[in-house]
């Protein structure tokens, strides 16, 4: 600040305008007259001021103060001078702007050098004494004027100081208030003076960095060089933002470096204050506020991550996704893919060894996919035992396709879990990844390939294609059309006949009734649609459509004179889940009248697993109303030999699979299987008999029942009775007739 602005600021503090000065001269009752008085005199009086200047300097070198400032000569002679100048003016004038300016830059000059007011006081003391000495000095109260002149200066001094001394404390007050209260909140504090670039930072605000004051520059660039360059343009933004009026406060957060070279997590505060002149002054406090942002940050973190793996969870997988699809939107882009990778029965490690184990097992198959990747690829733990990888930066596609077989290979190995030696599997959907798609998708698509992989027989990757998009398209809307087909009357049953084979022919023992579906002019087989009635529940009414439908053809066929057909229905697991399952069946047995001992139930080895006590109790009761029981692709499944014992069955169908197949290994498991059905007192009944040798080896292993294409491919109710034969065998069956020739022609999957 120049002299003279300082100048300026001091009247405007102590508010010397024109009706001040007046005042002030009211309450001294200045008149015109006085001035005139006082400049009528003033000739007389230049002996009378050179006595005083004398005088006053003499008195004050005797005090060791005022002494120590007049220590040269030459000062002497200047102050005695200006001293002079000083009085004579007080008698001439004028008192204008010039004169008053004169004695506050005076009082300015005095205040900074150390001149006491009590000094002043004394040499104005010293001034009116000699004054009246020239003026009244034989006058007989002279000495008593000079006595009360001593007497109410000391008075003025002492009201001087009590003013000054309580004005000081008050502000010792309040600067020691808000000096505790800034140690209290252990904020920093900064000032800057923009148009100089000069900016002040208090100790703590330096301490925050590890730094001294003295070691930071003075310009604003000792602070803006210290923030993380990441955080610089917000913080400029924020400063401008406030600078332009945008914002009532700066307050904004970002790093900064300590002298370790770490950062800090800090907020600035800040408010800009314009000076008269307009310049800018911008002032606030710094807040370390790093134990927030560490809390913070584990709360983001924990939001975005999986306890059990310390895997990216869905949310984070989401985020990953969104930004690696608007890089694959840059020119110049590299490939992505998505895996979604699920383990194989999973659900059997954590039923048969518990929860605790299974989460050992997906920490372990965590840590093993990520192994097979690379630093820029993520792993995320999409749920359960679902995974999901985002690879990126890929050459081709065709990479992808490597490190789902490096997965696949890496989760082989045995792992050891506790006393548990495991061998885990997965299947895995490879997707690749399209800039056109969002998340959602992408994630469908490798999804859908991961069930092709399942269907396909799991331990194995499937890639996503166009068709599977479009079968799977198919699926949905057969699906939706799948809700309508009991009401709209499309479902139909066809029947085919179980024989019992002698050296003259086959006999008709039964037919077991086969589920199809009428739709868009085709004939849908039941490996399309059973497991989606599953799914929907609906298998529960389509079922007992199948049960009745399939009894009352069978009666109707029994009183034609098939008395001894049985009837053979396949139960899916929810129906026998159902409570009231068994008391169903009795009313439909009751409605249509047929016999329970000429109803088979067929269940498959994978039911009768599902919900073992349950479906025990309702099998038992099935077995006491009399209803067969028969179990169904026997060899399958999980052939444990346990079901046998424990359920009550009364026939085994072996699987197709080993009938048809030539080689020596079928052909042992088949013997195996008609060996064990019939000392376990089973009727064995052979699926899928096609060819003549293969009814010559049931001949020859003394198996008697079959069934296949051989005899009759399943056929709707109306064309197969015309295979019904008339003549008897031994046991009281009726002869099967061979297929007319009309028949084979037939295309199967035609109405
Ligand atoms: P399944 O119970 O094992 O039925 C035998 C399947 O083998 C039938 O297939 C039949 O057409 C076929 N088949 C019979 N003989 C031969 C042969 O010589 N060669 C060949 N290659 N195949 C033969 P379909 O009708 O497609 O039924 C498939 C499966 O769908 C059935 O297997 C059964 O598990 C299920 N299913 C059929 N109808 C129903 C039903 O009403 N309810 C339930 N829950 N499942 C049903
Ligand atoms: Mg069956
Ligand atoms: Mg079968």
């Amino acid at each position: 600040m120049t002299s003279e602005e300082t100048l300026i600021e001091l009247m405007r503090r102590i508010g010397l305008d024109r009706e001040e000065v007046d005042e002030r001269h009211r309450l001294l009752d200045w008149q015109r007259d006085d001035a005139l008085r006082l400049s009528r005199a003033a000739n007389d009086m230049t002996e009378p001021h050179q006595r005083f200047v004398e005088r006053l300097y003499e008195h004050l070198g005797a005090f060791p103060g005022p002494a120590g400032l007049i220590n040269e000569e030459s000062t002497l002679a200047r102050l005695k001078h200006s001293q002079l100048e000083y009085y004579e003016r007080l008698w001439r004038g004028p008192f204008d702007r010039e004169y008053l300016n004169g004695r506050l830059r005076i009082g300015l000059i005095h205040q900074v050098v150390g001149v006491e007011p009590k000094w002043y006081l004394a040499a104005y003391r010293l001034y009116l004494d000699e004054m009246n000495d020239a003026l009244f000095g034989d006058h007989p109260q002279a000495a008593t004027a000079a006595s009360l002149l001593k007497a109410v200066f000391f008075d003025m001094t002492l009201a001087i100081d009590t003013y000054g001394a309580a004005q000081r404390r008050a502000l010792e007050d309040s600067e020691a208030r808000f000096a505790r209260a800034l140690r209290g909140a252990n904020d920093g504090l900064w000032d800057w003076h923009l148009e100089h670039d000069r900016l002040y930072v208090s100790e703590r605000w330096a301490q925050m960095l590890d730094l001294s004051r003295d070691a930071l520059g003075e310009g604003c660039a000792a602070w803006f060089s210290r923030v993380h360059p990441d955080d610089l343009p917000g913080l400029r933004q924020a400063i401008d933002g406030h600078l332009g009026g945008r914002t009532a406060l700066l307050h904004h957060e970002y790093r900064i470096r300590r002298r370790s070279g770490d950062y800090l997590w800090v907020l600035a505060r800040g408010v800009v204050e314009h000076d008269q002149d307009g310049q800018r002054r911008m002032a606030g406090s710094q807040t370390d506020v790093s134990a927030r942002k560490a809390v913070e940050e584990q709360l983001r973190h924990a939001a975005r991550h999986d306890p059990l793996t310390g895997l990216a969870n869905r949310l984070r997988l989401d985020e990953l996704l969104k930004q690696t699809l608007q890089q694959l939107r840059k020119p110049g882009a590299r490939d992505a893919a998505l895996l979604f990778v699920d383990l194989d029965r999973f659900k059997l490690i954590n039923d048969s060894l518990g929860h605790h184990t299974g989460d050992q097992v997906l920490v372990e198959v965590g840590r093993r996919l990520s192994q097979c990747l690379r630093p820029g690829d993520h792993l995320a733990r999409f749920g359960g035992d679902e995974f999901v990888v985002l690879l990126t930066d890929l050459a081709c596609i065709a990479d992808a396709e490597q490190v789902a077989q490096r997965m696949l290979d890496g989760l082989y190995h045995p792992m050891h879990i506790g006393e548990h030696t495991l061998v885990v599997s997965a299947s895995i959907g490879v997707a690749p990844l399209r800039a056109s798609a969002d998340a959602s998708e992408a994630l469908q698509a490798a999804d859908l390939a991961l069930y092709r992989a399942k269907q396909a027989g799991k331990a194995q990757f499937a890639r996503y294609s166009q068709e599977l998009q479009a079968a799977a398209r198919r699926q949905l809307e057969l699906e939706s059309a799948l809700g309508q087909a009991l009401e709209q009357d499309e479902f139909i049953l066809h029947y085919q006949p179980i024989c019992r084979i002698e050296q003259d022919g086959p006999y008709l023992v039964g037919v077991e009734a086969l589920l199809r579906w009428r739709h868009g002019g085709q004939l849908i087989p039941p490996q399309e649609f059973i497991s989606s009635l599953e799914e929907s529940g609906q298998i529960l009414r389509v079922g007992d459509w199948v049960l009745r439908q399939a009894c009352q053809q069978v009666r109707a066929w029994q009183q034609a004179g098939h008395d001894q057909l049985r009837c053979s229905v396949n139960l899916s697991s929810r129906q026998l889940q159902q409570d009231d399952f068994v008391a169903r069946l009795t009313d439909i047995l009751m409605d249509t009248g047929l016999a329970p001992d000429s109803l088979v139930l067929e269940i498959t080895e994978s039911q009768l697993m599902r919900d073992c006590t349950a479906t025990l109790i309702a099998l038992r009761e099935l077995g006491s109303l009399g209803v067969r029981l028969a179990l169904d692709d026997f060899g399958t499944g999980y052939s444990s030999l346990g079901y046998l014992k424990r359920f009550p069955l009364h026939i085994l169908k072996v699987d197709k699979s080993f009938i048809d197949g030539a080689d020596p290994e079928s052909l042992a498991i088949s013997r195996a299987i008609i060996g064990l059905g019939r000392s376990l007192g089973l009727e064995v009944v052979a699926e899928g008999v096609e060819r003549a040798e293969q009814l010559d080896f049931l001949l020859g292993e003394n198996c008697r029942l079959a069934q296949g294409y051989w005899f009759s491919r399943p056929r709707p109710a109306a064309e197969l009775v015309q295979l019904f034969g008339e003549e008897r065998g031994a046991d009281g069956f009726r002869r099967l007739m061979p297929e007319p020739r009309s028949f084979t022609s037939r295309r199967e999957r035609q109405i």
